[in-house]
């Protein structure tokens, strides 16, 4: 749920009444909170459209405030990305996952996972210790690298040579990169050419209305077609799809009919605690 409009911190930041101090508010606020262990991760299980199976997570932060409840990440990652915060937050995102992961596989084996996936920031491509951290999350967790997925959206990685490096670095360690809210961006088929990446993530905005049976306008219609020509795109590029935001089955099985295997979204699994997927992991243990 989104919690817009409940603080007055949410209305300085959008830039209503004395933006500069109000940044400056929300961006200690932000430190504090991290400083205080007041943020946690919720993981959304990545689907088998085939047989139901549990293929991943995608990590999700989440800011439980001590007087505004549970806070939503579009309301404060791009206070984050302004000031710089993103770069220790997404730091502990991405060790915080590692640590998980790892233990999910030791304790249930890859048949139940196979792997994990925070979001990263264009902030945290420019910082110079990026490469170096995220060597380091898997070192000291132990999480194998072909089980990290990073998820980076295609304004990201579209910044030049800098994170092009970055990019072949993290594929070279045999981390996965993803590209995510695929097909949202200006350029989505040239980065497929130079982006080292394993995996193409449909945009929900191509999902919603794909159920109809008779796409009602010329809209709806080429949102089928594109979802069509990506998924063949990515299969004629070796690449593996995920359709992100299905909210019911009739979706899924349009989805699987349009060259979907894999998919992500309400009706498949919402964002949940880990103790809630330790859980469903441990009913799915095949003794
Ligand atoms: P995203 O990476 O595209 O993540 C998917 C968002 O869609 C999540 O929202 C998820 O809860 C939501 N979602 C999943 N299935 C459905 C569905 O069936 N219907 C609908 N309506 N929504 C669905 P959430 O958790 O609020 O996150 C929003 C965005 O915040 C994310 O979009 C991502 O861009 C950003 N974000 C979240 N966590 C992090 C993080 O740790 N680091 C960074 N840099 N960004 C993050
Ligand atoms: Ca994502
Ligand atoms: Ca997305
Ligand atoms: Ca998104």
């Amino acid at each position: 749920a989104k919690e817009r409009g409940r603080g007055n911190w949410l209305r300085y930041a959008d830039g209503m009444e004395r933006p500069a101090s109000a940044h400056a508010r929300l961006g200690g606020d932000l430190r504090r909170a991290l400083d205080e262990g007041e943020f946690r991760i919720v993981y959304q299980p990545i689907v088998s459209l085939d047989d139901g199976g549990i293929v991943g997570v995608e990590a999700l932060v989440r800011w439980e405030h001590p007087d505004r409840g549970l806070v939503s990440p579009a309301d404060f990652i791009p206070a984050a990305e302004r000031t710089g915060l993103i770069v220790p937050l997404g730091r502990w995102v991405l060790r915080e996952t590692c640590r998980q992961a790892a233990a999910w596989l030791a304790e249930f084996g890859p048949d139940v996972l196979e792997k994990a996936a925070p979001n990263v920031s264009v902030r945290q491509l420019h910082d110079p210790d990026f490469v170096a951290d995220v060597a380091a999350a898997l070192a000291d967790s132990g999480l194998p690298p072909h089980r990290l997925v990073l998820e980076l959206t295609e304004s990201a990685v579209l910044r030049g040579q800098h994170v092009s490096r970055v990019l072949h670095e993290l594929h070279d360690m045999g981390v996965r990169l993803a590209l995510d809210d695929f097909g949202t961006g200006e350029s989505s088929l040239s980065l497929l050419r130079a982006f080292p990446a394993a995996i193409v993530k449909l945009d929900k905005s191509f999902v919603d209305g794909i159920e109809l049976d008779e796409p009602d306008t010329p809209a709806a219609h080429a949102r089928q077609a594109v979802a069509r020509a990506v998924a063949q795109l990515a299969d004629a590029l070796g690449l593996e799809t995920v359709a992100e935001g299905i909210e019911n089955q009739v979706q899924a099985d349009r989805l699987l009919r349009l060259g979907y295997h894999v998919g992500q979204g309400y009706h498949l699994g919402r964002p949940m605690p880990p103790e809630r997927l330790t859980e469903i992991f441990a009913a799915r243990r095949v003794r």
